[in-house]
């Protein structure tokens, strides 16, 4: 905190620039780690480079405001930011630089220092981070990295009283108990959550652009992406159309090793995910679901589950309700706009939800009705650096990126100073 603003943001420049030349590097270890394929994770590091140009710009962008009081200028009143304190980040597996980027950034342009506790999966990239940010000219101490378990290291970080802050990002099972244990010293929290985003189709929309951008919506990162795209309901003049090139999309997808160049989609992050994921195919088939594609573990080494797709779901099956966090999509067909609310906002989540049709009209309108932190229409996750990022209900408290990402980091300080 002691940092001028000017240092910090060429400090974060630094750290963006240092990631820039070891993008290469820090990709082949996120995928060792993660098993995501290589040009996915490269183009994850292009965001993070970003990320850290954004609120290096911020640094000297903290500006107070003044208040008129109106007292013959007696009195001179304003408001300053200042640093929250120490902030835990914890982080999850599934996009562990990008997801720490998004944290990392705003908490060091406000000031504020940090204990990094990354997944114990992919801790490796992070090691790797806290490195490079030592060369950029962070003062030793500000950033730390404690590796470990969740009910370990992650429930010590969690409890502290000399903790002010913490920016979670992963299950709501252990967000909820991120919000019990931050009752001790009422600690700030942020949280981003899960989700399980619908995606309409309109009879009108754009059939062969929308197949591979839905496909890609639940596919990539073999589905494990708190926005992902999972349950995907279609207008009945377009429904089979739809999963005709859904499936054929889904066959047409390279399973393999994430460090093979033409790989699309890798393997999950670990034995019990694909486990959880095959008892959801399991549980979708036993509630009368009919699986039109994939179903399975792919063979050879490594937890690969083939893209799969569902029809035949209804609204109270476990797959159509629950996060999956795997390369399981379920389409159903919906009536028009009066459905939306109904089915979009269905469940605890509220994270992204995507529209494809050519009517502006109805586009407008639809965005109205969902209980979405994330709309996307004619595209799905897209995000820009400058915008919220987070959730609407229990896909999270609060936002990561833009101005309300900054402001995440930071305590407010009114002053009234007599003349
Ligand atoms: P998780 O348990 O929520 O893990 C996320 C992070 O929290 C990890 O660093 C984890 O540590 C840590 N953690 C776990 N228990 C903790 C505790 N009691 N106190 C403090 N930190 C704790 O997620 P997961 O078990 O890896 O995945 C389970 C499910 O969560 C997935 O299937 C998916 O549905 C959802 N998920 C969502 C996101 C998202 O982006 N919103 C990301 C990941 C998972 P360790 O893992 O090292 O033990
Ligand atoms: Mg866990």
């Amino acid at each position: 905190r002691g940092t001028p603003a000017k240092r910090r943001g060429e400090i974060l420049w630094a750290i963006s620039d240092l990631v820039l030349a070891h993008a290469d590097e820090l990709a082949r270890i996120e995928v060792l780690d993660n098993g995501m394929p290589i040009a996915m994770a490269r183009g994850l590091l292009d965001g993070v480079v970003e990320g850290f140009r954004y609120f290096a710009g911020a640094c000297t962008r903290l500006h107070g405001r003044t208040a008129d009081m109106g007292e013959d200028l007696e009195y001179h009143a304003f408001a300053v930011s200042e640093p929250v304190g120490v902030a835990g980040l914890v982080v999850p597996w599934n996009g562990p630089l990008a997801s720490l980027g998004n944290k990392l950034a705003p908490a060091l342009a406000a000031g504020c220092s940090v204990v990094v506790k990354p997944a114990e999966q992919t801790s490796l990239s992070t090691l790797r981070l806290a490195e490079l940010v030592l060369e950029a000219g962070v003062p030793p101490g500000v950033v730390n990295v404690v590796t470990g378990t969740g009910p370990a290291a992650g429930a010590a970080l969690v409890h502290h009283d000399d903790v002010d802050k913490i920016s979670f990002t992963g299950s709501l099972e252990v967000g909820r108990g991120i919000v019990a244990a931050s009752a001790g010293n009422l600690k700030r929290v942020t949280l981003e959550l899960g989700g399980k985003s619908p995606v309409f189709v309109f009879d009108d929309a754009d059939l062969d652009a929308a197949v591979p951008v839905v496909g890609a919506g639940i596919f990539a990162n073999s589905g494990q992406v708190c926005f992902a795209g999972s349950r995907v309901y279609a207008q009945p003049g377009i429904v089979d159309d739809l999963v005709a090139g859904l499936v054929e999309h889904a066959k047409g997808l390279r399973v393999g090793n994430g460090l093979d160049a033409g790989t699309q989609i890798g393997p999950l992050i670990s034995e019990r995910q694909r486990a959880r994921v095959l008892d959801y195919v399991a549980s979708g088939l036993a509630e009368g679901g009919e699986v039109v594609t994939g179903g399975v573990a792919s063979g050879g080494v490594g937890y690969f589950v083939e893209p799969t797709i569902f029809t035949g779901t209804r609204a109270d099956m476990r797959i159509v309700r629950e996060e999956i966090f795997g390369p399981v999509l379920t389409v159903m067909p919906f009536g028009g706009l009066d459905e939306l609310p109904g089915i979009g906002n269905a469940g605890p989540y509220g994270l992204g939800a995507g529209l494809f049709t050519r009517d502006l009209g109805v586009a407008h309108r639809a965005v109205r009705l969902l209980d979405a932190g994330n709309v996307w229409v004619n595209c799905y996750g897209r995000r820009d650096r400058s915008l919220p990022f987070g959730g609407f209900k229990q896909s999270g408290w609060g936002r990561e990126n833009g101005p309300e990402g900054l402001d995440a980091y930071l305590e407010k300080k009114s002053v009234y100073l007599h003349l």
